[in-house]
């Protein structure tokens, strides 16, 4: 048991909001941070702290500066057991930033070794042998080859976290993780490279790697929600919390999609129908034009349906996708979506009364949340594995309006999310 508070530093901000959910899940008052923090003071309730960044897709140098800020308010708050969020499906640029942020954050902690597993069992991501598993197929065969940011197209965690560190990579094996806690460690301690990745299969397998990484010398350990969560549950009774929390009231609720996920895809089929769609070439080309267009369909939506929740989204059609990428570039065509999803959100809390804001994908929950000037979400009810509302004021709008927010990750929620978020929000 390890009674020290535990800060997450994770590299978007729906990695940290699937966190969140989970710490909440299991009894922890949970506060995410958006963004690198200001000088804001850390609640004293001993609750965990996890800050979202945006940095999976961030240069590399951005990546580390964002991160080592991060640990610096961490640090100087006590905090000092840092744990590295990254995707459970280990989602990076080639140039990646999840070995480069590891080695800047190992420097700064002063520890030699990285231990992580991007294993998290809630969304069915399991590493055997080094390789990641998406559900049945190895991620490379998985929607995730065909991300429009981030394609993983090698399954073998070894090899792309080689192509992005300096120093070696080593794998332990399952046997050795089955073989208990005692041995585990003792395969860590005794493993050569300093970046050391673990199969992990399940929720039991976590558990001994939590048991084992608290035997060893302090280390950066990292990985998916799974581990970190594992560690959270061997923590002691501080920052537990059992308030009630309120239901939703009042004002417009709004679904804002800029995943192109196959799952969204199957939430928003379920979810819809679409009120207004966000088309990237028009965005690009006259952005204010994409966006006044969303609002005035939104108005029209909820004069006559003040109760429903709207859906704004990005195309969802994969040939206009592909197209868009091809035209503009994968970057700028990203860029245009989610600046119009976020203009389109800052216009609807302001001019048409949206408190209510389900946003669905990792980059545009960055861009929105930013855009409205939400800097912190106290978690309140989770509603899925790795999803969950929050509460946070809208520091861009006159007022700073209290704003319900869930942030998902493209893949995650079950197919009738769009519709159960807002009977849990009810209750
Ligand atoms: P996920 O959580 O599924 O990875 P993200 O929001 O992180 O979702 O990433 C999806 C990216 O794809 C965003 O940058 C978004 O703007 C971009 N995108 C989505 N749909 C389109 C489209 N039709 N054309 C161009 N870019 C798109």
């Amino acid at each position: 048991m390890n009674d020290e508070r535990i800060g997450v530093i994770a590299d978007d901000v729906t990695g940290a909001c699937d966190v969140a959910a989970e710490l909440r899940e299991i009894g922890l008052t949970v506060d995410v941070l958006l963004g690198v923090p200001a000088q804001e003071d850390l609640p004293d309730d001993g609750g965990a702290v996890v800050i979202g960044l945006r940095t999976r897709t961030a240069p590399r140098a951005v990546a580390v500066d964002d991160s080592l800020a991060a640990a610096e308010w961490l640090r100087r708050r006590g905090i000092t057991r840092w744990y590295q969020k990254y995707c459970s499906t280990f989602d990076s640029t080639p140039e990646g930033m999840i070995g480069p942020v590891a080695e800047a954050l190992m420097a700064a902690g002063g520890f030699a070794a990285s231990v992580g597993t991007p294993c998290t069992p809630h969304a069915d991501r399991t590493v055997y042998r080094g390789h990641l598993f998406v559900g049945d197929r190895l991620v490379s065969e998985s929607s995730l080859a065909h991300h429009p940011l981030t394609p993983m197209t090698d399954p073998d965690l070894v090899r792309v976290l080689g192509r992005q560190t300096t120093l070696p990579v080593g794998l332990v094996r399952h046997r050795d993780v089955r073989a208990g806690p005692p041995a585990l460690a003792a395969a860590i301690r005794t493993a050569s490279a300093p970046h050391l990745l673990v199969d992990a299969l399940d929720e039991r397998d976590l558990d001994s790697i939590a048991i084992a990484v608290e035997a060893l010398d302090p280390c950066l350990v990292g990985g998916g929600a799974g581990l970190i969560t594992a560690l959270a549950r061997r923590a002691g009774p501080g920052g537990r919390t059992s308030d009630p929390v309120e239901a939703h009231q009042g004002g417009r609720r709004l679904i804002l999609v800029g995943s192109a996920s196959e799952r969204t895809r199957a939430q928003v089929a379920r979810g819809g129908p679409v009120t207004a769609t966000v088309d990237a070439v028009a965005a690009a080309a006259d952005g204010g034009d994409e966006v006044a267009r969303a609002l005035a369909l939104l108005e029209d939506f909820w004069m006559r349906h003040p109760d429903r929740p709207a859906v704004v989204s990005a195309s969802h059609d994969l040939e206009a996708l592909r197209l868009a990428q091809q035209a503009l570039g994968v970057e700028r065509a990203g860029a245009a979506v989610e600046d119009a999803l976020a203009a389109i959100a800052l216009g609807s809390v302001k001019r048409l009364g949206a408190r209510h804001l389900l946003i669905a994908g990792g980059e545009t929950s960055g861009a929105v949340t930013r855009a409205l000037g939400i800097e912190r979400l106290r978690l309140t009810r989770r509603v899925d594995a790795g999803v969950a509302w929050g509460i946070g004021a809208a520091g861009a709008v006159a007022g700073g309006p209290r704003l319900h927010v869930l942030l998902k990750s493209g893949n995650f929620g079950g197919e009738d999310l769009f519709v159960r978020a807002w009977e849990a929000a009810a209750t």
